[in-house]
């Protein structure tokens, strides 16, 4: 079982009347055989306070229950991080040496650290892909297969989701949003109204991250993802020159960055939802089959921001990794693990990561870059015309 720091605890629950701190307490320290009792409590939190409150309380349970493979206390130790301040974008990247994320392939670790039941009927297993494997998001696959897993029912948009917390986690609450339904991972003009629902259920407390079918590790099944962290690429530098449009509060902008980033901002929802969908349209159809994208939202005060990173689905990996590069890494936070890290000149994963540079960083991102991209005449029409 992991320890939670007492600060940590303490951090999580600021905003929590004194007289419901025994319940969050109830609540973290629960075991999932009393998971009905668990789920009542939390719904009683939930009409009282925050969804943001209640994440932040359903991720210190499955970080108790041993749910979560590794604690975000280990993230902040000295020889797990590195930081490369970029004078050109005035970004800070973010290196993390994560190696129990690796252990995420490990059926075996997983089966004893009770993430994953041992003895299950696959046949009541559903939606099964050409290899036989149950999709991993699918509510009926998760009842079954992780007893530990708190799934929390939730409307954006009027469409009903799931959350629940990452086994794999990168960053402090990070957590899966899934659709209840087995539809696919594809680009639909939803996909940002979904995305403020929840920024605006969330306080902003959360940003939310929509990988296309670039690093969606589950293509089969809509979801995005969520953590309350900031990611480096919330610093980079805008100047004047870099917006691009402009109409009462709705910008886009256009700033340096290794990856073709644009940034659409505004208070008016509607108003943004409709260039970033013409947006998103036009990169797709010169390209339906390789034009792809990440997505992070995150919101200020009632400011709604989106980091636009176009992406190709031929050019998804970086030489250093072996895994796909998505919206963390585009953001600035590189993740490394034994396992997803390339032995490179016969270093092992943690010496490539103790001599990482911001020169290598800045071309992992380059690497990645597509080969296309869009005229900035050709965007500043369909802007004026959306
Ligand atoms: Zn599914």
């Amino acid at each position: 079982m992991k320890k939670i720091p007492p600060d940590l605890f303490s951090n999580q629950l600021t905003g929590i009347d004194s007289k419901d701190i025994s319940l969050c307490k109830k609540i973290v320290f629960a075991s999932f055989l009393e998971k009905e009792q668990l789920m009542k409590d939390l719904q009683f939190l939930w009409e009282k306070y925050t969804l943001d409150l209640v994440l932040k309380i359903i991720y210190l349970q499955q970080l108790k229950s041993g749910f979560i493979l590794s604690d975000p206390a280990n993230y902040f130790k000295a020889e797990n991080q590195n930081s490369f301040y970029d004078p050109d974008t005035q970004i800070r990247f973010l290196v993390q040496w994560n190696p129990e994320r690796a252990l995420r392939k490990n059926h075996k670790i997983l089966i004893k650290r009770g993430i994953i039941k041992e003895h299950i009927d696959t046949n009541a297993l559903i939606n099964k892909d050409k290899k036989g494997k149950a999709c991993y998001l699918c509510k009926k696959n998760i009842d079954l297969q992780n007893p530990k897993e708190i799934v929390l029912p939730l409307k954006l948009d009027e469409e009903l989701f799931y959350i629940g917390a990452n086994f794999a986690s990168i960053s402090d609450n990070h957590f899966t949003v899934f659709h209840h339904q087995h539809r696919p991972q594809k680009y639909r003009k939803k996909i940002f109204s979904i995305m403020m629902d929840f920024l605006n259920k969330s306080n902003g407390v959360f940003r939310i991250i929509y990988n296309g079918l670039a690093g969606a590790s589950i293509e089969a099944h809509e979801h995005f993802q969520t953590t309350s962290i900031r990611f480096p690429v919330e610093s980079i530098k805008c100047s004047d020159q870099n917006i691009i449009y402009k109409h009462k509060d709705v910008k886009i902008i256009k700033p340096d960055y290794y990856l073709p980033l644009w940034i659409f901002e505004g208070k008016k929802e509607s108003k943004l939802i409709c260039l970033l969908d013409h947006f998103i349209r036009y990169w797709h159809s010169s390209k339906p089959y390789e034009h792809t994208e990440n997505v992070l939202g995150i919101k200020m005060d009632s400011l709604f921001r989106f980091f636009i990173f176009l992406r190709e689905k031929s050019k998804l990996k970086s030489i250093e990794q072996t895994g796909a590069l998505a919206t963390f890494e585009a953001s600035g936070l590189f993740v490394f693990s034994e396992f997803l890290t390339r032995k490179i000149r016969g270093k092992s994963g943690k010496d490539f990561f103790s001599s990482l540079t911001l020169d290598i960083i800045k071309n992992m991102l380059k690497g990645i870059a597509p080969s296309d991209n869009l005229e900035l005449d050709t965007m500043m029409k369909i802007f004026r015309t959306a």
